[in-house]
């Protein structure tokens, strides 16, 4: 998702982005001319991400940005510029949405921007889980909920800038054993989607950050065995599961490339395989379009 001006210096930014999008505040009310909106994609598949910057009249009360029945995280990336990332997932229901973006002052809304954005279903395949008995003891409904409780408490803390450089890197070079979306189906029910990537590669390969950020999590979770999540900013979380081994700790500063585990099988795993993840603002999609092969 190549957004050109986005690392552009503030200064060229608001520049650039009156450049490119005159009159894109074409909303019922008379939006402020220097209020305008930019998103990299109107129509996108269940699972890919929508980037949004807006550059809003200075200092507005707030900044509203509401998508797909939720009202979403936005973060501030200078005197009149904000950003955040919209995200969609195989719950997303096809059709089309509306996308608000509101700038809210002391008596209420200043401006407000609308964009349609349509959202496409996506075939995603099945796959029978089985595991042997003692690794399926594992998967209780008291497991998952601990687990997503301690992994929220982790990521309670958002670094509030972008701290990686598009694109990102895969964090392993191998061939993908399942792909993103996969609806998992365990003793004949469906338990949800693979909410990342899986690589197949033996136990001990290095696996690599795909990006700059902030070690959030680095722990051995039940099912998700062990774990390291990196907070790249404004949202953008990836997750590293099932490794053998863990080469990062807790508010560590990563760099791309850099070592952070091994491969391995541990927690609910068949065998040895990296999972890949990216979540933004809680949204777990796709991470191969964010990365390079
Ligand atoms: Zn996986």
């Amino acid at each position: 998702m190549p957004f050109w001006w986005w690392g552009a210096r503030l200064s060229t930014l608001c520049l650039t982005i009156a450049a490119v999008v005159p009159g894109v505040a074409s909303s019922a009310q008379p939006a402020s001319p220097r209020f305008a909106l930019q998103i990299s994609r109107s129509t996108l598949r269940q699972g890919q991400t929508i980037r949004l910057a807006v550059r809003a009249p200075a200092a507005p009360g707030s900044l509203k940005v509401t998508f797909a029945g939720r009202t979403w995280p936005v973060y501030r990336t200078g005197p009149s510029a904000w950003q955040t990332f919209l995200g969609t997932d195989p719950t997303t229901k096809p059709g089309r949405y509306t996308l608000t973006v509101e700038a809210v002052g002391p008596s209420g809304t200043i401006a407000r921007i609308r964009r349609d954005v349509t959202v496409l279903r996506v075939a995603f395949p099945k796959r029978r889980l089985t595991f042997d008995p003692e690794t399926s003891k594992l998967l209780t409904p008291e497991a998952v909920a601990r687990e997503r409780q301690r992994v929220r408490e982790a990521l309670r803390e958002a670094h509030p800038t972008q701290l990686w450089e598009d694109p990102l890197a895969l964090p392993i070079d191998g061939p993908i054993s399942s792909p993103y979306g996969v609806l998992s189906v365990y003793m004949g029910t469906t338990r949800g989607f693979h909410s990342g990537v899986d690589f197949a590669m033996p136990e001990g390969t290095p696996v690599r950050a795909a990006g700059a950020g902030i070690v959030r999590l680095a722990e051995l979770l039940p099912l998700s065995g062990n774990a390291v999540m990196i907070d790249h900013g404004v949202g953008v979380i990836t997750s590293y599961l099932h490794m053998s081994a863990i080469d990062a700790h807790v508010g560590q500063q990563v760099q791309k490339g850099d070592v952070i585990g091994r491969v391995g099988s541990t927690g609910l795993a068949t065998g040895p395989h990296l999972h890949w993840g990216l979540r933004v603002n809680g949204i777990r999609v796709d991470p191969m379009p964010w990365a390079v092969r």
